[in-house]
């Protein structure tokens, strides 16, 4: 080998060993990088877990913040309060149950359609009966003309009623919660909660709890009154009069659409109760109302609500139930009565009695009071059409004016 070719070699190895080292760098530069890339998710991957493991932890505590709290109010305003306590006790729970910075008890101007604030913390105090809002604007008119707890992540929050000058968004206090609170006459006013620090739609079940809670209280103690002079009882079979089988309606709705739940409304009616008084005397008329109500009452949950509508006609309000159970409670009452055999002085054959029934199922048949005692009272004039000592449950909506149901003939009595 000539000198030359020694050269080239020696030059051929060289650049071979540079190449291979440089190579080997880049390698290692490379395994380095994706170690780290690896790296890098590994402890984003551990930060996610560990955020969603303190929110986690944060919601328990909430819970078991919120499990802590609510007794001790629960026990304040059921043991009997002066009625002006409780507003101002509902607004100082409110504002301590969700840390929030504004807490307000908006009630109706008299002798107008607007609202003012009636108890408030942290608003100035030129706002107390002051400032007034509009009732069919922002979160404030969803909540009063829907009944409904109104948040504002809602989408009927944002794309709902129109925020003109007059709302408390207007008014640069956007409220979280907007909850209705119903007295005995229904809605006493809104409480309105503004900077809430939790997610609002984990608080939005508390804060129909609280308003549900306080909405019982204060119609609780004006029933207490009402009790003595006997709008609260009937005075013939102990069960609720019209008035406040009405009220706990009205209130079931409103719980009911909160939660998402269900119930149904059974109407009856005696049947053939005129043949009764007139046969046996009025005053054994008003012994069968009374066994009539009794039965009910018997075969009834303690939860559920039992009414005299007036004269032989009765309700009862079936809380969260399906369809079904609803359908066998209803036969089983009816059954119940078909079955009932009363010895009346004088008469030698037992008097025998039966009811028609009609059953109403929310949110299937309506969903307010109205719309449900309709439904329930058409089905009760088809069962009584169909030949009584029966129960119907409502056609479905739509259907309930067909010509077909209005051009019968009133049953007979
Ligand atoms: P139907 O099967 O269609 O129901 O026939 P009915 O005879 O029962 O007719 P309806 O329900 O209309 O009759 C109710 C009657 O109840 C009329 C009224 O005289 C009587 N009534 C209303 N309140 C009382 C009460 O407190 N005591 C008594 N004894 N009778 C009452
Ligand atoms: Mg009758």
């Amino acid at each position: 080998m000539t000198q030359n070719q020694l050269l080239l070699v020696a030059v051929g190895l060289g650049f071979l060993a540079v190449i291979l080292l440089v190579s080997e760098r880049l390698l290692r530069l490379r395994r380095k990088s994706s170690e780290s890339e690896r790296d890098r998710a590994a402890a984003l991957q551990l930060s996610a877990l560990r955020d969603e493991l303190s929110s986690v932890v944060k919601g328990l505590s909430r819970k078991r913040d919120i499990a802590d709290r609510i007794p001790p109010i629960a026990k304040k305003i059921t043991e009997r309060m002066p009625e002006s306590s409780y507003l101002p006790v509902l607004v100082r729970s409110a504002k301590d149950f969700f840390d929030a910075y504004q807490v307000g008890f908006f009630s109706p101007v008299e002798g107008s359609a607007d609202y003012t604030l009636e108890v408030g913390t942290g608003y100035l105090p030129d706002w107390q009966g002051q400032v007034r809002v509009a009732s069919d604007e922002g979160l404030l008119g969803i909540a009063i003309q829907k009944r409904i707890v109104a948040a504002r992540i809602d989408p009927l929050a944002a794309s709902g009623l129109r925020a003109s000058s007059r709302s408390l968004e207007k008014l640069g206090i956007p409220p979280d919660f907007a909850a209705p609170v119903f007295g005995s006459g229904g809605i006493l006013g809104v409480l309105v909660v503004t900077g809430c620090p939790y997610p609002l739609e984990e608080e939005r079940k508390y804060v129909s709890m609280l308003a549900d809670l306080f909405s019982m209280a204060i119609q609780k103690s004006s029933l207490t009154d009402a009790t003595k002079s006997g709008v609260w009882k009937d005075e013939l079979t102990g069960l609720s009069t019209r008035l406040h089988f009405l009220q706990q309606f009205e209130n079931e709705i409103r719980r009911t659409g909160n939660y998402q739940l269900s119930f149904a409304l059974f109407m009856f009616d005696i049947d053939k109760f005129k043949q009764i008084n007139d046969t046996y005397g009025h005053a054994t008329g008003d012994v069968v109302i009374r066994k009539v109500a009794e039965i009910t009452k018997k075969h009834t949950r303690s939860s559920d609500l039992v009414g005299r509508y007036g004269g032989d006609e009765f309700l009862v309000l079936i809380t969260s139930c399906t369809q079904d159970q609803s359908i066998r409670y209803a036969e089983n009452i009816r059954d119940m009565i078909a079955r009932t055999e009363l010895r009346i002085q004088g008469y030698d054959a037992p008097l025998k009695l039966t009811i028609s029934g009609g059953l109403a199922f929310y949110p299937t048949h309506g969903q307010s009071t109205s719309d449900l005692m309709h439904a329930a009272d058409h089905a009760l004039y088809e069962a009584k059409r169909k030949g009584r000592n029966q129960v119907s449950v409502a056609p479905m909506r739509g259907l309930v004016d067909s010509p077909g149901a209005i051009d019968e003939e009133p049953p007979a009595g």
